[in-house]
């Protein structure tokens, strides 16, 4: 089994729908340890993605082409530090997925690249409370479940569960990077917006993949 540019398409609009969803929770997280606008910022990012996609003549020819409309969108669209972020993301993802079709070492691929572009442009590692403590785990979590022979869906799910842990582990730490780092130790006891977001990001790839 591999994912194909129909997957790709599922993933950005189950994206979109999962953002609109959790606007008003990735608000209230972002106004605990920030400014409040990660949801209104995603909401308008994926809101503009969507729409431009609806408003292709032609269908994408490539997995890479989808998310290369994701990245240029995000980076135009979302501002502050998600939109760079994200937007650097789904670019390295974008090229890393560039054929029509995905097989679970794509998949790997797919989501290395993506941490790798958040940790090229935002520097920060595990354990700062940020985005990449959903990414890193999910990349590593997906990476074991291909080595152990799963197919891409199953790595896919694999590594949204690891978001999911990853995410939620985000509570007691305190912030070193962004925004929420400017709380200090006041900053513990939150979960981060960005990693909540990623979770829900990458809950949606594996959904489309169902
Ligand atoms: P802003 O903080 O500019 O208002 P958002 O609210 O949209 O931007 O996004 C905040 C999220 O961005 C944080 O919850 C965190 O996950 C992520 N973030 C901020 N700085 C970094 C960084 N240097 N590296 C990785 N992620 C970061
Ligand atoms: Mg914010
Ligand atoms: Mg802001």
């Amino acid at each position: 089994m591999t994912l194909d540019v129909a997957w790709a398409v599922g993933w950005v609009r189950a994206s979109a729908a999962a953002v609109l969803e959790h606007r008003d929770e990735l608000v209230e997280l972002d106004r605990q340890i920030g400014d409040g606008d990660h949801g209104e910022n995603l909401k308008r990012g994926f809101t503009a993605v969507v729409a431009k996609l609806d408003a292709l003549e032609e269908p994408p020819a490539t997995i890479g082409d989808v998310l290369k409309l994701v990245a240029t969108t995000l980076m135009s669209t979302v501002g502050g530090a998600a939109g760079p972020l994200y937007g650097t993301a789904y670019l390295r993802a974008a090229k890393a997925a560039a054929g029509p079709t995905l097989d679970s070492a794509g998949v790997v691929a797919l989501l290395e690249a993506g941490l790798d572009g958040i940790v090229a442009r935002g520097k920060a590692t595990t354990g700062e409370k940020t985005m990449v403590d959903a990414w890193s785990p999910a990349a590593e979590a997906a990476a074991k479940a291909a080595a152990d022979g799963a197919g891409p869906r199953e790595v896919l799910r694999a590594a949204a569960e690891a978001a999911a842990r990853g995410a939620g582990s985000t509570a007691p730490l305190v912030a070193t990077k962004g925004r929420a780092s400017y709380l200090g130790e006041r900053s513990a006891g939150h979960l981060d917006p960005g990693a909540r977001s990623s979770q829900l990001l990458l809950e949606a790839a594996a959904a489309a993949a169902e």
